[in-house]
Protein backbone atom coordinates (compact mmCIF):
# COMPACT_ATOMS: atom_id res chain seq x y z
CA UNK A 1 0.00 0.00 0.00
CA UNK A 2 1.56 3.80 -1.10
CA UNK A 3 1.85 6.57 0.98
CA UNK A 4 -1.96 7.60 -0.20
CA UNK A 5 -2.94 4.39 -0.79
CA UNK A 6 -5.37 2.99 2.35
CA UNK A 7 -8.13 0.19 3.21
CA UNK A 8 -11.03 2.46 1.38
CA UNK A 9 -9.04 2.61 -1.55
CA UNK A 10 -8.71 -1.13 -1.66
CA UNK A 11 -12.71 -0.92 -0.39
CA UNK A 12 -13.07 1.38 -3.29
CA UNK A 13 -11.51 -1.09 -5.52
CA UNK A 14 -13.38 -3.97 -4.75
CA UNK A 15 -10.49 -5.78 -3.20
CA UNK A 16 -11.68 -5.59 0.59
CA UNK A 17 -15.50 -6.16 0.70
CA UNK A 18 -17.95 -4.04 2.22
CA UNK A 19 -21.77 -3.20 2.23
CA UNK A 20 -22.11 -0.84 -0.39
CA UNK A 21 -25.06 1.57 0.10
CA UNK A 22 -23.95 4.51 -2.75
CA UNK A 23 -21.10 4.57 -5.83
CA UNK A 24 -20.71 7.38 -8.54
CA UNK A 25 -17.75 8.96 -10.76
CA UNK A 26 -16.38 10.69 -7.44
CA UNK A 27 -18.11 9.11 -4.34
CA UNK A 28 -18.06 5.46 -2.47
CA UNK A 29 -20.34 5.07 0.46
CA UNK A 30 -20.81 1.79 2.83
CA UNK A 31 -21.73 0.54 6.20
CA UNK A 32 -19.29 0.90 8.90
CA UNK A 33 -17.43 -2.26 10.29
CA UNK A 34 -17.81 -1.39 13.79
CA UNK A 35 -20.93 0.84 13.89
CA UNK A 36 -22.31 2.94 16.60
CA UNK A 37 -25.86 2.28 15.48
CA UNK A 38 -27.22 0.33 12.47
CA UNK A 39 -27.12 1.83 9.30
CA UNK A 40 -23.85 3.73 10.20
CA UNK A 41 -22.34 5.06 7.27
CA UNK A 42 -19.20 6.15 5.88
CA UNK A 43 -18.96 8.92 2.56
CA UNK A 44 -15.95 8.44 0.98
CA UNK A 45 -14.16 10.33 -2.15
CA UNK A 46 -12.71 7.88 -4.53
CA UNK A 47 -9.92 10.27 -4.66
CA UNK A 48 -7.49 9.20 -1.90
CA UNK A 49 -6.59 12.69 -0.08
CA UNK A 50 -5.77 12.00 3.60
CA UNK A 51 -7.75 14.81 4.98
CA UNK A 52 -10.84 17.22 4.21
CA UNK A 53 -8.63 20.53 3.83
CA UNK A 54 -6.09 18.73 1.00
CA UNK A 55 -9.62 17.83 -0.95
CA UNK A 56 -10.34 18.83 -4.34
CA UNK A 57 -12.78 21.16 -5.12
CA UNK A 58 -14.46 18.53 -7.42
CA UNK A 59 -14.42 16.14 -5.26
CA UNK A 60 -15.93 18.40 -1.78
CA UNK A 61 -18.75 19.28 -4.62
CA UNK A 62 -19.80 15.71 -5.59
CA UNK A 63 -19.69 14.65 -1.76
CA UNK A 64 -21.61 17.88 -0.76
CA UNK A 65 -24.24 17.06 -3.42
CA UNK A 66 -24.86 12.85 -1.86
CA UNK A 67 -24.46 13.45 2.03
CA UNK A 68 -28.22 14.82 1.83
CA UNK A 69 -29.27 12.37 0.06
CA UNK A 70 -27.90 9.93 1.31
CA UNK A 71 -28.71 10.72 5.60
CA UNK A 72 -32.53 10.63 3.97
CA UNK A 73 -32.10 7.25 2.61
CA UNK A 74 -30.50 5.99 5.93
CA UNK A 75 -32.99 7.72 8.23
CA UNK A 76 -36.18 6.59 5.70
CA UNK A 77 -35.09 2.54 6.50
CA UNK A 78 -33.30 2.82 9.78
CA UNK A 79 -36.53 4.44 11.00
CA UNK A 80 -33.78 7.07 13.07
CA UNK A 81 -35.30 10.82 13.34
CA UNK A 82 -31.89 12.44 14.31
CA UNK A 83 -28.61 11.63 13.27
CA UNK A 84 -24.33 13.13 13.55
CA UNK A 85 -22.58 14.02 10.63
CA UNK A 86 -18.75 13.91 12.04
CA UNK A 87 -15.83 13.55 9.76
CA UNK A 88 -11.93 13.73 11.93
CA UNK A 89 -8.60 14.93 10.73
CA UNK A 90 -5.67 13.51 12.16
CA UNK A 91 -4.52 10.76 14.38
CA UNK A 92 -5.52 13.31 17.78
CA UNK A 93 -8.65 14.34 16.05
CA UNK A 94 -9.80 10.85 16.48
CA UNK A 95 -8.70 9.90 12.32
CA UNK A 96 -7.75 6.18 12.34
CA UNK A 97 -8.32 5.54 8.33
CA UNK A 98 -6.49 8.18 6.26
CA UNK A 99 -8.46 8.31 3.28
CA UNK A 100 -11.31 11.54 3.61
CA UNK A 101 -14.59 10.33 5.22
CA UNK A 102 -17.72 11.33 6.52
CA UNK A 103 -19.75 9.30 8.92
CA UNK A 104 -23.34 9.14 9.18
CA UNK A 105 -24.41 7.94 12.35
CA UNK A 106 -28.32 7.84 13.08
CA UNK A 107 -29.24 8.46 16.42
CA UNK A 108 -31.75 5.98 17.57
CA UNK A 109 -34.98 6.53 20.13
CA UNK A 110 -33.04 3.55 22.10
CA UNK A 111 -29.93 5.86 22.61
CA UNK A 112 -27.62 3.94 20.08
CA UNK A 113 -25.61 6.14 17.64
CA UNK A 114 -22.98 9.16 18.73
CA UNK A 115 -22.65 9.10 22.85
CA UNK A 116 -19.91 10.04 24.72
CA UNK A 117 -17.34 8.32 25.69
CA UNK A 118 -17.98 6.66 21.91
CA UNK A 119 -18.91 3.39 21.90
CA UNK A 120 -19.85 0.27 19.07
CA UNK A 121 -19.97 -3.23 18.53
CA UNK A 122 -19.19 -5.05 15.81
CA UNK A 123 -21.58 -5.44 13.10
CA UNK A 124 -24.27 -8.06 12.33
CA UNK A 125 -23.41 -8.96 8.60
CA UNK A 126 -26.75 -10.34 7.71
CA UNK A 127 -28.58 -7.38 9.17
CA UNK A 128 -25.63 -5.32 7.50
CA UNK A 129 -26.63 -6.71 3.82
CA UNK A 130 -29.96 -6.08 4.41
CA UNK A 131 -30.11 -2.34 5.36
CA UNK A 132 -27.56 -1.54 2.55
CA UNK A 133 -29.41 -3.19 -0.08
CA UNK A 134 -32.68 -1.24 1.03
CA UNK A 135 -30.40 2.23 1.21
CA UNK A 136 -29.09 1.39 -1.92
CA UNK A 137 -32.08 0.84 -3.71
CA UNK A 138 -33.60 3.95 -2.38
CA UNK A 139 -30.23 6.04 -3.41
CA UNK A 140 -30.49 4.15 -7.11
P1 LIG B 1 -12.12 7.43 11.75
O1 LIG B 1 -11.78 7.05 13.14
O2 LIG B 1 -10.89 7.44 10.86
O3 LIG B 1 -12.93 8.70 11.63
O4 LIG B 1 -13.10 6.29 11.22
C1 LIG B 1 -12.68 5.17 10.52
C2 LIG B 1 -13.83 4.23 10.49
O5 LIG B 1 -13.56 3.24 9.52
C3 LIG B 1 -14.09 3.50 11.82
O6 LIG B 1 -15.40 3.80 12.29
C4 LIG B 1 -13.92 2.02 11.47
O7 LIG B 1 -14.87 1.20 12.12
C5 LIG B 1 -14.11 2.02 9.97
N1 LIG B 1 -13.37 0.97 9.29
C6 LIG B 1 -12.04 0.66 9.44
N2 LIG B 1 -11.70 -0.37 8.63
C7 LIG B 1 -12.83 -0.72 7.95
C8 LIG B 1 -13.09 -1.72 6.98
O8 LIG B 1 -12.23 -2.49 6.56
N3 LIG B 1 -14.37 -1.79 6.51
C9 LIG B 1 -15.36 -0.95 6.95
N4 LIG B 1 -16.58 -1.11 6.43
N5 LIG B 1 -15.13 0.02 7.87
C10 LIG B 1 -13.88 0.13 8.37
Amino acid sequence: MGDDQSIFSMIIEGEIPCHKVYEDDLVFAFLDINPFSPGHTLVVPKESTRTLDKLSDESAEALGRVLPRISRAILRVTGAEEFNVIQNNGPNAFQSVFHVHFHIIPKMKDGRGLTFPFKSSPIDHEEAEKLATSIRELLD
